[in-house]
């Protein structure tokens, strides 16, 4: 087995290290900085560059390496590479290669290029372990043109009304996905701390967004004029952005294709856009690898492995620890 289930995690013997383990271990292999992935407290963690200025980021003082897309490196018996997963920029796919035999980690992976994240590289490989979070033919997602221009129109129309329109979305790849989509000529764009942070590093790490602006204590009424803010979910509901006068709430997730779901979130707008694949993308993905055995992660894992069997691969569930961020609201501070 190149991989194996261990309790901290997953396992490659060869190497002696870890993928996204969620206990404590000496060596971590990180797919990308969104929490249920890449935990605290590691004696070392290798991913790609712009992962690793977010888990200096979000993690503090961590020892860290990086390694650049398409790279070998070579780690006890186990050659290791990395892969654009089109997550959210600096996302992986982990390849693990040991005696000619292929394994890869999808981590969490979008088919559908989005202009902020490096976009998805479909790998060979004969085991191929993938999240499966909306793993039902239910989901199926709009091209993403015709969301941004349903949340640019909600926001022009917020502006005409005096309105501010008050955006839900995770700091750390959503963000700055509807950053790239905004259309910075209705007015301007305001973000929450936490959002401006996660923006800022990536900024730093050579990518282009629109001006932003936090929200800070000096931030009145008046400065707010056809202004959007961009905020996490949760801190879309707090009296924090009730001050700031009249607003209307949207919430940006794959989850608002769910009826109920919208409803819980208690938003004022649901905008169905998901940085995860969808039914065709998870399938599309899957065939594009050419592996015969598939390991399924994340969300409805039985009901995904029953039909890869019944389409002839050798599918089975992996029991992880992985939450799938859009429904855990990792980002709530
Ligand atoms: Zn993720
Ligand atoms: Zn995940």
């Amino acid at each position: 087995m190149v991989l194996q289930m261990r309790q901290a995690g997953l396992y490659c013997p060869a190497g002696d290290f870890y993928i996204d383990p969620w206990r404590r271990v000496e060596r971590a292999l990180i797919t990308h900085a969104h929490a249920d992935h890449a935990r605290w407290g590691h004696d070392h963690y290798l991913a790609t560059p712009r992962t690793v200025a977010m888990l200096y980021h979000r993690l503090g003082e961590i020892s860290a390496q990086s390694i650049a897309y398409d790279h070998t490196l070579t780690i006890g018996g186990a050659k290791v590479s990395f892969h654009p997963a089109g997550h959210l920029p600096g996302s992986a796919q982990i390849r693990v290669e040991v005696g000619g035999e292929v394994w890869v980690v999808s981590g969490d992976y979008k088919t559908e290029h989005d202009g902020a994240a490096e976009a998805f590289a479909p790998i060979k490989c004969h085991t191929f372990i993938s999240e499966c979070t909306f793993g039902l033919p239910a989901f199926h997602w709009q091209p993403q043109a015709q969301i941004f221009d349903e949340i640019n129109t909600w926001w022009s129309d917020c502006a005409k009304d005096g309105i501010i329109p008050v955006l839900g979305a995770y700091s750390l790849g959503k963000a700055q996905r509807i950053l790239a989509g905004l259309n910075s000529d209705i007015g301007p764009i305001f973000t929450h701390p936490a959002v401006e942070g996660t923006t800022e590093i990536l900024r730093q790490s050579g990518l282009n967004f629109p001006t932003t602006r936090p929200v800070t204590k000096d931030v009145d009424k008046a400065t707010l004029q056809n202004a959007i803010i961009i905020a996490p979910p949760s801190a879309t509901a707090s009296s924090w952005v009730k001050k700031l006068g009249p607003i209307s709430t949207g919430f940006a997730s794959g989850w608002m294709g769910i009826r109920g779901i919208r409803r819980r979130r208690a938003a004022d707008r649901g905008f169905v856009i998901s940085d995860h694949a969808d039914w065709d993308g998870l399938n599309t993905a899957i065939a594009e690898t050419g592996a015969e055995t598939i390991y399924v992660t994340h969300g409805y894992t039985e009901i995904f492995a029953k039909w890869l069997s019944s389409q002839g691969y050798d599918a089975r569930c992996l029991d992880t620890e992985f939450q799938g961020e859009e429904d855990a609201g990792e980002d709530s501070t």
